[in-house]
């Protein structure tokens, strides 16, 4: 994937199927939009891609012991896909003593990624 350092914009390959159409990904004020694609497919498989390239912050839920709800967490800066999987994948095997301060930090460098896993419940 190669992306435009002017802008958002990506050129990447569409393995959808053999047609091997050449997908460019414009994020603009109407949003995410695909070029090049020949059919419904690549229009999808170009907004994952955009979706998978651009840094988000995780967001999920983890297990309060002793409790039915799962407490909400976030990162505290966005993490590529990759990392971002990493992140989900520990959430997952998370267990948190209650109780818990809104916005505390639970994990520092969680997963070794540089940033740190906050609590994000805003109600008591
Ligand atoms: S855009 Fe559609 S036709 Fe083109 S490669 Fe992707 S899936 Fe095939």
């Amino acid at each position: 994937m190669s992306k435009d350092p002017a802008g958002d914009k990506f050129v990447v390959p569409c393995k959808g199927c053999v047609n091997d159409c050449t997908l460019v990904i414009v994020k603009d004020e109407h949003g995410v939009q695909v070029f090049g694609n020949h059919c419904r497919k690549g229009d999808a498989i170009g907004k994952e891609k955009y979706r998978d390239a651009v840094p988000v912050p995780v967001r999920a839920r983890v297990k309060l012991q002793g409790r039915l709800f799962g407490l909400r967490v976030r990162t505290s800066a966005a993490l590529d896909a990759q990392q971002a999987e990493e992140v989900r994948q520990y959430i997952k095997t998370l267990t948190i003593q209650p109780p818990v301060q809104e916005q505390a930090v639970l994990i520092e460098n969680i997963a070794g990624t540089g940033v740190d896993l906050l609590s994000d419940q805003t109600k008591k």
